[in-house]
């Protein structure tokens, strides 16, 4: 049976390594077809893709875009994307238009809790403030001695009710699948059982996204917990939806499941990639 990793980020976003070393990671974890899919930007996909043949990976070129849906915030997943496409190109420059000043204000929050110089510190992971993500200011904090870990860092700072933590309006979901669409790409829901949305929230969410032409969500992902892969497989059979799976991974040693951890679509779902081969 085919491998198939649908979710990961480079270092074009707040992964750590660079697309080809990462194309080569993955192979090692024994992934046969890749996604590369970083947070609002489609910069590494060249790179990617040169990279995935090379080692006899196939490839899907893909992005995180991200999203508020009712006041919170909703990872969308666009798989098999034209990364070429200027709809979609002008939509995610849009989208991350506003990461630098929420960086600063991120900054601003966590030197008045005595941790000073974090947007500089942040920034030297990533170099374009465009592309300046909580998770590199988590690496920041580690780096700094404030917390061990990344993980600690989210519980303590970056998240709601703690320093660090910005409110942000992303784009759309109509208008991030309207992108995604544009660019002959298929949106998948990233990680639903990530979001504190009520039952009947989700319920709104997947019907909105469905009207929208919708029919796809993660199942399988390093963000879910095991139960929740029953949970999510049994929510795509309700629906109707394929299953995506994917680790999202970002780093070695960071990641909370790695290449080869990560377990099969359960055999009740229709994958996503079902007719790409
Ligand atoms: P941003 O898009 O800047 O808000 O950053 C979101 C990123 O932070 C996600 O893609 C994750 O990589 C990371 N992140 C968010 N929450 C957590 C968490 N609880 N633990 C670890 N990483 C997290
Ligand atoms: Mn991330
Ligand atoms: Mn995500
Ligand atoms: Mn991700």
């Amino acid at each position: 049976m085919l491998k198939v990793d649908l979710h990961c980020h480079s270092n074009v976003s707040d992964g750590v390594l660079a697309p080809a070393p990462l194309a080569a990671y993955a192979r090692k974890g024994g992934v046969d077809v890749w996604a590369l899919t970083d947070h609002d930007e489609i910069k590494g996909i060249k790179a990617a893709r040169v990279a995935a043949a090379e080692q006899g990976m196939r490839f899907v070129p893909g992005v995180e875009i991200s999203v508020t849906w009712a006041n919170q915030t909703v990872h969308l997943v666009g798989l098999q994307v034209n990364e070429d496409h200027p709809a979609l190109l002008a939509g995610l420059a849009a989208t991350r238009s506003g990461r630098d000043a929420r960086g600063r204000e991120i900054a601003a929050q966590l030197d008045a809790v005595g941790i000073p110089d974090a947007y500089e510190g942040a920034l030297k992971y990533v170099g374009n403030p465009d592309l300046l993500s909580r998770t590199h200011f988590a690496r920041y904090l580690v780096e700094c001695g404030k917390c061990d870990t990344t993980t600690e860092v989210f519980r303590k700072f970056l998240t709601e009710g703690k320093p660090g933590y910005v409110p942000h309006r992303w784009a759309t979901l109509a208008d991030a699948m309207g992108w995604i669409r544009s660019a002959g790409g298929i949106p998948v829901i990233a990680h639903p059982g990530r979001y504190k949305f009520t039952q009947t929230a989700e319920d709104v969410l997947f019907d909105e996204f469905r009207q929208l032409g919708g029919n796809a969500i993660e199942v399988v992902t390093g963000s879910h917990t095991p139960d929740q892969y029953a949970t999510y497989a049994e929510v795509a059979r309700r629906y109707g939806f394929l299953a995506s799976r994917g680790t999202d991974f970002h780093a070695p040693g960071e990641a909370r499941v790695e290449f080869d951890a990560l377990p099969p679509l359960p055999a009740s779902v229709k994958p996503v990639w079902h007719d790409w081969f």
